[in-house]
């Protein structure tokens, strides 16, 4: 889907719930694009002394419910369309967690594997005093996306901070420990997605070793689902990566995979059953196949647009729990929705990352260290929380999941808007 949809549709999505929700057109007009786009030049010095232009952006849709909050990418294909609609998604998606948070989205388009490393903090740096004015703490939090790390937001803070005159971490959130960083941040997502698998077993009664699960994506958030289905007991037969994915059909141990996939570079090859990883186990597999398996359980953990109207009749599991943003086109959620396949909608299964965000900024704020126990806890609470609001309305309304979302999500914000 090229940016300038992406765009289209996420207005098009706001605009179907706020006509059930019979909003008003002023508050429409509000919400179907961002308060603000700031467009910037960033000068950085390249280590071969000349000057390089690079563009960054920085999307702010809404801040009824608080300052604004959404990652900062840096990728070549970054543009305005696609930094405004995460934006306006990020406001629904704090809005569903009930945080104090609206939705902001940045980005710079540079492909950041082909600069030294004193040129990316040059660039980061720069990032930051083209914004300064317009982020902080209590307006605009942003925090890692798409080739952005923890040591990049520790530069980004550390030049806020000395704009500032003053110690000022809690203006990003996604730092390392030193920096006020959250214990658990890491796994946030992918644990949170696990939370939610335990709601669907909950409601549905399946059992976790009967269970079988196929996850694309083994990056941060597809490994960290995996690492804790397994704690949990489920089954997980297939997972991949950008190259392609490996079939297990005993059930794979994604510890072991991991490690075996940082000794040989790449997962296909790696069928670890328990603690051994042996060629016997399994057979190898591309990203489509992974998608169209036999399984219970799907878990797009990779990139968006995976589920398109091309493959959806042939998505053989029962439920998808969407782990990347958007992996499900409009489309195909209307023909999985008639196949009678119940998808978690994005906001929902992966909004453990922004809550642990949250945590982030309280904690940097008020300066007292979290536990990771004391992390995983409120998350888990958090998203049980939000899911079961979610579980209710659709079953009341006779509505999917993604629609009850999206109601519960945008009505908070239009709220919010008519109090202030
Ligand atoms: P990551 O870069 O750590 O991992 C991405 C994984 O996807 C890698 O294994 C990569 O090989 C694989 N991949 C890349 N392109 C692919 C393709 N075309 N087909 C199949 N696999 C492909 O990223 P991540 O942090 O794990 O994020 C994954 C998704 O989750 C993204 O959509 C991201 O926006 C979303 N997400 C992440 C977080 C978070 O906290 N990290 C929070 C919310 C949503």
């Amino acid at each position: 889907m090229s940016e300038q949809t992406f765009f289209l549709e996420t207005q098009k999505q706001f605009r179907e719930i706020a006509k059930i929700l019979d909003m008003e057109s002023e508050i429409i007009q509000e919400l179907e694009s961002p308060q603000r786009l700031i467009k910037f030049q960033i000068p950085v010095l390249m280590d071969n002394k000349k000057v390089k232009i690079f563009l960054g952006f920085r999307s702010q849709h809404n801040n009824a419910l608080g300052p604004y909050k959404g990652g900062i990418r840096f990728h070549p294909q970054v543009s305005e369309n696609e930094v405004k609609a995460l934006s306006i998604l990020m406001t629904w998606k704090c809005a569903l967690a009930g945080l104090p948070f609206g939705g902001g989205k940045g980005g710079i388009i540079v492909d950041p594997r082909k600069l030294s490393r004193g040129e990316l903090e040059r660039l980061s740096k720069g990032y930051v005093q083209g914004i300064f004015p317009c982020i902080g703490p209590d307006i605009d939090v942003p925090a890692p996306d798409v080739n952005t790390n923890a040591q990049i937001m520790a530069w980004m803070t550390n030049e806020y901070s000395k704009l500032k005159g003053k110690d000022s971490p809690a203006a990003f959130t996604g730092k390392p420990l030193n920096l006020w960083g959250l214990k658990g941040r890491e796994e946030a997502t992918g644990y949170g997605g696990v939370v939610i698998l335990e709601k669907l077993r909950e409601i549905f009664g399946f059992k976790p070793k009967e269970t079988t699960l196929a996850i694309q994506g083994f990056g941060n958030v597809g490994f960290n689902f995996a690492r804790f289905a397994f704690q949990e007991g489920y089954k997980i037969i297939a997972t991949s990566e950008q190259g392609g994915g490996i079939y297990v059909s005993e059930g794979l141990n994604p510890e072991q995979t991991l490690r075996c996939r940082e000794e040989k570079g790449k997962i296909a090859r790696c069928y670890c059953v328990g603690s051994v990883c042996d060629v016997n186990f399994g057979k190898q597999i591309t990203n489509e196949q992974l998608l169209e398996m036999k399984v219970d359980i799907l878990v797009p953990a990779a990139v968006e647009d995976v589920i398109t109207k091309e493959n959806a009749s042939k998505i053989k599991a029962k439920y998808i729990i969407e782990m990347a943003n958007n992996p499900v086109t409009s489309e195909a959620d209307a023909i999985l929705g008639n196949k009678g396949v119940i998808s978690v909608p994005d906001i929902l299964s992966n909004a453990g990352g922004v809550v642990a965000s949250y945590f982030e900024w309280l904690q940097s704020k008020e300066k007292k260290r979290w536990q990771k126990k004391k992390v995983l806890n409120k998350l888990s609470k958090t998203l049980e929380k939000v899911f079961d609001e979610v579980w209710d309305l659709s079953k009341k309304e006779s509505i999917n999941l993604r629609k009850a979302a999206y109601l519960i999500a945008i009505d908070r914000v239009a709220k919010a808007i008519k109090k202030s």
